[in-house]
Parts: C-alpha cells; sequence; structure tokens
C-alpha cells in the first residue's frame, strides 16, 4: 500500500482512527460524513466528519451563553480547577495528540508534540492567573471614598482557528476565556477537524473529573462547531457573542473585524505576518545561521511568524550567504514523521501560491535557489517543495506579500537606518529579529525608532514564541495580543467602582448640588 509509513506501517488513516477511539471517540463519526479529511504527509484522505448547519450552531451558541451564566459565578480558583484537570488530561495524551497533529497538519513530530507542550503550558499559566485576575486601587479626590476597579467575565468567546496551529490557539484562548469566567465556541480550520475533536475529547474528561471532584460546570462551557466559513461568521454576526479571538490570514480579519465592530463587539485579530531579521557586521554568524535557518524552513515556512525576509549587510553577505544557501541545499525535504526536518505544504494551492511568488520574484529581478517540487514516495497526491532562497535587488514584487510557504527573501544593505526602515516598510507587523553583538544596534532596534512589530528579539530568530509573553502584532497583523503578560484583560469587562463610607456626599471635581 502506497500510504505505508515507514515509521509504523500502518496506513495514517488507520492510525488516526486509532489514536481518535482510544481517546473515545466513536469511529462511526469518522465516516459518511461532509467533510473530507486530508493529511498533508501522504495526500490520502483520512476521514469524512460531520460538519454543523449555520442555525444548529447559532442554537449552540446561545446554549453556550447559559453555561456561562452560570459559570461566571463559579469563584475563578474553582473555575482554575477545571483547567488544571485540563493541563493534566493533555499531558497525559500529549504523545497522541501530537501525533495527530503531525499527521493532519504534516509537523514533524518535535513540532506536533511542542503544539500540545505550549496547550500544557498555557493550562499551567491559567490556573495561576485564576488567583489573581486583579484590578487596581486608585487614589480618590474625596473624603471617605474608595476607588477601584473589577474585572467581570463577558459571555461567549468565539474562537476561529487556523490551520497550522490547529489546536494550540485554541488552547490559548480557552485556557484564559474559562478561567476569567467566560464560555467558548470554537470554530476550526476546516482543514484540521480531527485535531480539534480530539481536544474536545480532552476536554470532557477534565470536565467529567471536575465534577467527580464536586466541581459544577454547566453542559456547554466548551463547544465545537466544525464546519467551514458561514459558520464562522455565524460567530462574527452573534449578538451572544461579546468577543471573537480569530486567528487566520489578513484577508480573514479584514473580513471579520468590521463585521464584529458593526455590532459593537470586540474582536481580537491575529494574523498574517512578514517576518524580518537583519544579520548586522558584529553578528556571531554560526549562531544566525542556526536561527535562520530554522524560523525560514521550520514548519515548512508554515507559521505566522516564519522568518521571510532577511537583510544582510554587504560586509558579510559573500561570508554569510553562500553558507545559508548551502544548507537549503541540503536540508532533508520529505515524510514529517521519517525524520526529515521539512514536512509537506498543507495543500496544492499552497505550493501553487509558492510557485507563483517565485515566478513574480524573478520578474523582480530576483535569483531563485531551491522551490522546486520535491516527489516523496508513497505520496503522490502529497506537496513538498525544497524551501527557497531568493536574492533580492530591492524590496519589491512579492517581498511585501506573505506567501505561506518556505521562500526566504534575502537583500544586501549598507547602513543600519536603511535596514531598520526595510524592515518596517510592510504592511504586516508581527515579529522581527536583529543578530548583532553591537550593544547600541541591539537597543535601538528595540526602541521606539526601532522595529514596529509585536515581537523584537534579538540573537534569535522571529519564530515561535513562550506563552508568557503577549503574543501578536501591529498594523495588518491585526493589533490582538493573546497569551501571557495580562492579554487575559481581553477576555474580560472592566468596572469603576466608587464607594462612600462616610456620612457627606462631595461631588467631584467640587461641584456643588445643594437641593
Ligand atoms: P484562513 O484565513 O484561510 O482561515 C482561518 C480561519 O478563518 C478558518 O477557520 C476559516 O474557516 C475562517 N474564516 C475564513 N474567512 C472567514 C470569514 N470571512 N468569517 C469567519 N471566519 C472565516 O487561514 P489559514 O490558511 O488557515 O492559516 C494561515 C494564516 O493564518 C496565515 O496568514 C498565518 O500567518 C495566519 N496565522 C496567524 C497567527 C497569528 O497568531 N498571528 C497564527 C497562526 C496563523
Amino acid at each position: 500500500n502506497i500510504h505505508h509509513t515507514a515509521s509504523t506501517g500502518k496506513t495514517l488513516k488507520d492510525e488516526a482512527a486509532a489514536i481518535l477511539s482510544s481517546l473515545g471517540l466513536d469511529a462511526a463519526s469518522l465516516s459518511g460524513g461532509d467533510l473530507s479529511v486530508r493529511s498533508p504527509v501522504t495526500g490520502e484522505t483520512l476521514a469524512a466528519v460531520k460538519t454543523i448547519s449555520a442555525s444548529d450552531a447559532a442554537s449552540a451558541i446561545e446554549a453556550a451563553h447559559k453555561a456561562f451564566l452560570a459559570w461566571r459565578l463559579v469563584p475563578a480558583p474553582k473555575r482554575g480547577e477545571l483547567v488544571r484537570l485540563l493541563g493534566e488530561e493533555l499531558r497525559a495524551e500529549k504523545e497522541a495528540l501530537g501525533r495527530l497533529v503531525s499527521i493532519e497538519v504534516g509537523k514533524i513530530p518535535s513540532e506536533g508534540l511542542g503544539e500540545v507542550q505550549e496547550m500544557i503550558d498555557i493550562c499551567d499559566f491559567a490556573v495561576g492567573l485564576s488567583r489573581q485576575l486583579y484590578g487596581l486601587t486608585i487614589a480618590t479626590e474625596r473624603a471617605e471614598h474608595r476607588m477601584m476597579e473589577t474585572w467581570h467575565p463577558l459571555g461567549v468567546v468565539g474562537i476561529i482557528s487556523a490551520f497550522n496551529f490547529p489546536v494550540a490557539v485554541w488552547s490559548w484562548n480557552a485556557a484564559l476565556a474559562l478561567v476569567c469566567g467566560n464560555a467558548t465556541a470554537w470554530k476550526p480550520s476546516e482543514k484540521t477537524p480531527l485535531v480539534s475533536l480530539a481536544t474536545q475529547k480532552l476536554f470532557e474528561r477534565a470536565l467529567a473529573r471536575f465534577r467527580t471532584e464536586g466541581g459544577e460546570a454547566p453542559d456547554g462551557l466548551s463547544t465545537l462547531l466544525i464546519a467551514g466559513r458561514d459558520v464562522g461568521e455565524t460567530l462574527v454576526d452573534h449578538p451572544l457573542v461579546p468577543l471573537v479571538s480569530a486567528t487566520g490570514s489578513t484577508a480573514m480579519g479584514r473580513a471579520v473585524g468590521p463585521r464584529v465592530a458593526a455590532r459593537f463587539g470586540r474582536a481580537l485579530l491575529e494574523l498574517g505576518g512578514n517576518n524580518a531579521a537583519i544579520v548586522a557586521p558584529s553578528a556571531d554568524l554560526d549562531l544566525t545561521l542556526r536561527g535562520v535557518a530554522f524560523a525560514a524552513m521550520g514548519t515548512a515556512g508554515q507559521r505566522c511568524t516564519t522568518l521571510r525576509r532577511l537583510f544582510v549587510h554587504e560586509s558579510i553577505y559573500q561570508q554569510f550567504v553562500p553558507r545559508l544557501k548551502s544548507a537549503y541545499q541540503s536540508v532533508s525535504v520529505g515524510n514529517p514523521l521519517d525524520g526529515n526536518l521539512v514536512g509537506p505544504l498543507i495543500d496544492a494551492k499552497a505550493f501553487e501560491g509558492m510557485q507563483a511568488a517565485l515566478e513574480a520574484a524573478k520578474a523582480s529581478g530576483g535569483t531563485v535557489t531551491g522551490g522546486e517540487r520535491v516527489e516523496v514516495e508513497g505520496a503522490a497526491d502529497a506537496f513538498y517543495a525544497r524551501p527557497a532562497l531568493v536574492e533580492m535587488p530591492a524590496q519589491t514584487g512579492p517581498v511585501s506579500e506573505e506567501t505561506f510557504a518556505p521562500i526566504l527573501y534575502v537583500i544586501r544593505y549598507k547602513g543600519f537606518d536603511e535596514a531598520l526602515h526595510l524592515q518596517n516598510d510592510v504592511p504586516q507587523g508581527l515579529s522581527s529579529s536583529i543578530f548583532t553583538n553591537d550593544l547600541r544596534e541591539a537597543e535601538t532596534f528595540l526602541s521606539v525608532r526601532g522595529s514596529d512589530c509585536g515581537i523584537a528579539n534579538v540573537n534569535i530568530g522571529p519564530s515561535g514564541a513562550e506563552i508568557g509573553g503577549a503574543f501578536g502584532g501591529e498594523k495588518e497583523t491585526g493589533g490582538g495580543r493573546e497569551s501571557g503578560s495580562d492579554a487575559w484583560k481581553a477576555y474580560m469587562r472592566r468596572a469603576t467602582n466608587t464607594v462612600n463610607y462616610g456620612r457627606t456626599l462631595p461631588l467631584a471635581q467640587g461641584v456643588k448640588f445643594d437641593v
């Protein structure tokens, strides 16, 4: 059978079904549905699952709202206990879920497991947070008064997620939303329903344990809506969804943002990036080579934080770029489950988009190394490509767009200010890096006149992040922040409270109003 993989001898379809069944999913739910699920690893069909209609999704959102009305009354540290149990279930099934991520999205095993580790980490973070969620006490101008702020949950948090972090993005949102006292309704990518079904099963296990321990949690707290864009739109338009957290392309955000705003809802947008790194004359080139190679070629260029533009100082260009090119020529491209470092693109459309960008780059004077399709045994219907390094004379043509594939545009620069200008001169603003040992350059890069991105790093590539920091970007990346720091505030509403504990009624600003 052409779909056997060397590592297990089973078809990926059988392996995915076995994982899902071990997590308690009924085998019947994997066939006969209207949404066909494909593995990018081999191109084989894994399952056909049922989608939810827009009207059923609207009813599910109403049920989620009822769940919120009960959940908000549960003390936050008790809500944290549910998320702690979710983290335990994820720990117990890390191998299984990580493997399923690799099968459904084509990530190498360490990245499939890494995605689940991120879910575990955000659960830990959220558990601690559940004993915080604090407001300020603020000095008041009136005697015998106290002014403070209180944070309250919002309601149903709508989560729309992209294919490339198919479950971690849910957890970044859900773990915080739940400890904050919200219910969640999740519309995953139509390309990744299986990992979302698995994740929902783990949530249900945690919920059952929570109830066994005596915890009170309503049904409908975490609702999974497997469907396409139409149900995404139901979430976007529903008046009982006060916050829509949407991760995906800038085109999606451009549609979602104004629609949510039109009903005065809140949108948390995590959209496309076009991330750059500057390699300065003083850079440690060995470290830079490893940082650049992982950030640009890892996950086959399909991270929102993937390195896509590289500005190399002219004085080290000849020393550095040939070494990078040979890394591009030698990196192993192939079945990610068999030990290769670069796996497949998600589908044919992604491969065509990559080829179109390379053609456009050539038309703008670029010189392309790599980029060709790589045939992989047993995977005739899959799309593997050698990562492409494109030397560009200037930042023109496709360089200012995000092409969701492993293409690195390399541009020579002369002066630091020129490099800074190029780095910022694109519509997106997610992640950025500088490789330098010059303190002035490093600090300037991080300063107000430096990188305009949500993430700015020194001597680390732009790709990937830890959950402790706030994650997100500026400009066409959408402006949202998720995960660590005080990102939890996006999932709550703030009330300012003033209490008079005296016997008089002084008015603010010295106003007199004696009736
Ligand atoms: P996509 O925009 O095609 O789809 C993302 C999600 O949005 C899917 O669930 C889809 O069904 C839904 N959707 C699309 N149009 C919609 C609409 N009009 N209304 C409601 N829902 C809609 O993105 P993709 O191809 O799955 O993912 C890749 C993109 O996501 C890249 O641009 C990448 O940079 C971005 N991304 C960003 C981040 C981040 O945190 N900034 C993280 C991961 C991915």
